[in-house]
């Protein structure tokens, strides 16, 4: 069994550090809100008092943070884990962040001797809680093989997807995906109730015809066919409108970098915006259609 430092404590990470608990390792964690400290001790974890308290002794460390700044910040700034780490401790990064700066802070992480892997989860804080996440992984294919049984402990599908930078590559492109889907969906179905078409029939049928996609048949935005998707408890999250807006943010800034034509993807981003700012981004991301009736009224 592993020592693991665990940076990050929060709605993915607190769950995630407490199934390694489960798994027999022994895990430091490090937050800077005191209640996610105190909430892994409860569950029979370390409550570190500072990060580095939490890498020092480590063989693995993992993070999972907001954004590339905090990653950045955590790995690279005094008493970051660069600082901390101890010789040979491998290095995980799991929040969702652009690809450019996932990749420079691998190479930071080499030149102090530390091989560092990306490995965003697609999920959510049910599969996080549930240990059913799946990651997608960018970097070394030896320190890939090293962190898999770390990582099967929280997840059910560990997937190598290349070099350094490929795990944040997969889950933005994942994520555009997803949004541009659900905005698909949603529109169907206003469409549909304009029409006079009942939403639980275009549900049955698409399900079984071409339409088919994992926004509708497992997260159906309108109440009734999915009786455990958001919309059937008032879009509590999930998954919110705002982490889908960010996601589709780091979607197109991936995609200026390298000149890549993405029509759709860019729409659906400014949708999100628009979303965001009627003051909806704490809602669930398949709220959306509430966007789509709103118009159609
Ligand atoms: P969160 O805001 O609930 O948790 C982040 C935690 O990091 C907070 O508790 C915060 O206090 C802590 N933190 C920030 N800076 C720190 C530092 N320097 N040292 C120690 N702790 C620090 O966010 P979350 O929902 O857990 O998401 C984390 C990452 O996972 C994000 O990148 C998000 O995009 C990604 N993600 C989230 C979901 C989801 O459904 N919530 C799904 C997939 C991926």
């Amino acid at each position: 069994m592993a020592r693991i430092g665990f940076i990050g404590l929060g709605n993915m990470g607190g769950p995630m550090a407490r199934n390694l608990v489960r798994a027999g390792h022994a895990v430091a964690g490090f937050d800077l809100a005191e209640p996610a400290r105190a909430a892994l001790a409860e569950a029979g974890g370390t409550a570190a008092a500072s990060l580095a308290d939490a890498v020092g002794g480590a063989d693995v460390v993992l993070t999972m943070l907001p954004e590339g700044a905090h990653v950045r910040a955590a790995y690279q700034g005094e008493n970051g884990v660069l600082a901390s780490a101890r010789e040979g401790a491998l290095l995980v990064d799991c929040s969702t962040i652009d690809v450019e700066t996932a990749r420079a802070v691998a190479r930071a992480a080499g030149e102090r001797g530390h091989a560092m892997l990306d490995a965003p989860v697609s999920g959510g804080v049910a599969g996080a809680e549930a240990g059913s996440l799946t990651f997608m992984v960018g970097g070394p294919a030896a320190a890939f093989e090293q962190a898999r049984p770390v990582l099967e402990r929280m997840g059910r599908a560990v997937i190598h997807a290349g070099d350094s930078g490929a795990g944040q590559a997969a889950k933005i492109c994942n994520n555009m995906m997803l949004g541009i889907q659900m905005i698909s969906v949603c529109e169907a179905m206003a469409l549909a109730g304009r029409l006079g078409l009942d939403r639980q029939k275009l549900f049955e049928i698409s399900s079984k015809a071409s339409g088919q996609c994992w926004s509708l048949t497992s997260y159906c935005p309108v109440p009734g066919p999915v009786p455990s998707s958001p919309a059937n408890r008032d879009y509590r999250p999930g998954f919110t409108a705002a982490m889908m807006r960010k996601d589709l943010r780091l979607a197109q800034e991936a995609a200026q970098a390298v000149g890549a034509t993405t029509p759709l993807g860019a729409e659906a981003y400014q949708l999100y915006n628009l979303f965001a700012m009627q003051g909806k981004e704490a809602l669930d991301f398949s709220a959306i259609i509430q966007m789509m009736e709103e118009a159609t009224q």
